[in-house]
């Protein structure tokens, strides 16, 4: 009997604002739809949280023996700065910025995401669609949301009539707004602005002569409006109406809320049974966003690089905090909390080593099993992380009792600790033994850091050939030494 007909799910559902008992379309099966990142810069910790909260919640529903189809997208083209209807293509900006060829930019920063992602212990998604592979699919529903009425060509554009959809169906939905209220709160359409209203929102838009990302279209050439990709995808690979939706918070509205309208009004039915919206990491009190420089990049964590750490932290550290809070709740990153993490961490794996050499006696001194249930609980609870991670601690001071013979466990009781521990620190919380004691990128650190004492002194006994081949070196490697004014750091390239 697969492990989902023991648990009882619930799931936070964004649309109803309620949790939710979870139950799939087919059972045993869920279709699960995550946005993925737009490829025009790296991903900073802000990005890699939400992935995360969603590589979390996969790895769970996995565990309780679900087959899982995740399909998380690659947006290469058609989102536009500031996430409006008017305004440079994010890729073919940073495209003309570099003087690279737009599928340069996405490749680089594709590859950039999937080791960042790796690092972080991710799981491939098992689709991972383009927007730019799926132009046949968005142009296919933008004729048919045409023929039902929804939607208007002009100018070689083609709009979403939010007006006449709200007519019979609900614009506003998920993210709790009312079409009247956007109405009175938004500036008269301007005498250049093509629209019926403001609030209608592009399903394709011309192309004008400078825009270097262009597809023929019977509206002529031209490019997709963001909301509608994730549409094709989804449905194209989940079905017209699927199990799980998610993304960040900030993708709700109207994101998220356009893709509700693009399904109803081509389909008729409602896409998505439950909506997840994973929160924000914040630096500083701020959200941490790719278009200002309240940003940390996952390499600076990594290396310890940046003026706000004392440190370097390990990928599994970095998780461990993240993990610590619940994925609806802010979070606010600081050298003060990771540094709390890495000991909190450190401790969890000690004792997870420390459980193969527990002595055993003939009773246990606590009740493992209802220990093992009150993980399943946490996770239940909308994958309760933390409280997860308080019963895990719970079991480490059961461990270090047992270690200095205050209290005893069973043989059997030994081993469903053991299994236990081990499914949820790393299948569950993809929280991996390697990146520990003796994680190699704390090596590294070692090592360069020891380069950096001998080139030190071979500067001070004027030893310049020896100190120039040691920075050389280590440039040929892609490791960057910086000389400032306290002392000397490095990056990695
Ligand atoms: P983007 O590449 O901008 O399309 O964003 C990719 C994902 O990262 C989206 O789901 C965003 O909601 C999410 N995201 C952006 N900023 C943050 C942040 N500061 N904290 C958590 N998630 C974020
Ligand atoms: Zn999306």
């Amino acid at each position: 009997m697969p492990l989902y007909q023991d648990q009882t799910l619930k799931i936070y559902n964004s649309l109803s604002g309620k949790k939710e008992i979870f139950k799939p379309i087919n059972e045993g099966h869920i279709g699960m739809y995550v946005c993925g990142p737009t490829v025009y810069s790296n991903v900073h910790l802000g990005n890699c949280r939400t992935f995360m909260s969603f590589d979390m919640i996969f790895r769970y529903l996995k565990h309780l023996e679900y087959k899982v189809r995740y399909v998380r997208n690659i947006t290469d083209a058609g989102h536009l700065e500031n996430d409006a209807d008017e305004g440079e293509d994010k890729i073919a900006k940073k495209a003309r910025l570099e003087q690279l060829e737009p599928m340069e930019v996405v490749q680089r920063y594709t590859v950039d995401f999937h080791q960042i992602s790796e690092k972080f212990n991710m799981l491939p998604p098992s689709i991972e669609p383009t927007a730019t592979g799926h132009i046949i699919e968005q142009i296919e529903i933008i004729k048919d949301i045409i023929s039902k009425g929804f939607a208007y060509a002009i100018n070689g554009s083609v709009y979403f009539d939010v007006v006449k959809f709200n007519e019979n169906h609900n614009y506003g939905k998920l993210s709790g707004r009312k079409l009247e209220d956007m109405i009175a709160n938004t500036r008269a359409l301007s005498a250049q602005d093509e629209k019926k209203n403001p609030q209608d929102f592009a399903l394709w838009k011309k192309a004008e002569p400078q825009h270097i990302m262009r597809w023929p279209s019977p509206w002529g050439d031209g490019f997709p409006g963001w909301h509608l990709e994730c549409t094709a995808m989804s449905t194209k690979y989940l079905g017209e109406n699927f199990d799980i939706h998610g993304g960040g918070m900030d993708l709700k509205f109207p994101h998220h809320e356009c893709e509700i309208a693009q399904a109803e009004a081509s389909t008729g039915c409602t896409p998505v049974n439950y909506w997840l919206h994973a929160n924000m990491l914040t630096l500083n009190g701020r959200k941490m966003s790719k278009s200002t420089d309240n940003n940390l990049f996952p390499y600076e964590i990594f290396t310890g690089d940046n003026s706000i750490l004392s440190k370097a932290y390990t990928p599994a550290v970095v998780r461990f905090f993240m993990m610590q809070a619940h994925y609806t709740s802010i979070l606010d990153l600081s050298d003060d909390a990771l540094l709390a993490s890495e000991k909190g961490y450190f401790k969890l794996m000690e004792a997870m080593e420390a459980v193969n050499n527990l002595p055993v006696a003939a009773n246990s001194g606590f009740d493992v099993l209802g220990w093992k249930q009150s993980c399943y609980d946490a996770m239940n609870d909308d994958f309760n992380s933390p409280i997860l991670i308080a019963q895990l601690f719970d079991a480490v001071k059961h461990i270090n009792l047992i270690k200095e013979g205050k209290e005893q466990i069973s043989e059997t009781d030994k081993t469903i600790l053991k299994q236990t521990l081990e499914a949820f620190v790393f299948d569950v919380l993809g929280l991996e033994a390697k990146n520990t004691v003796n994680d190699n990128s704390d090596k590294l650190t070692g090592v360069v850091n020891l380069l950096i004492e001998l080139r030190n002194e071979a500067r001070l006994n004027k030893d310049f050939a020896t100190s120039d081949k040691i920075r050389d070196q280590l440039l040929a490697m892609d490791i960057q030494l910086k000389d400032g004014k306290d002392g000397t750091s490095f990056s990695l390239q």
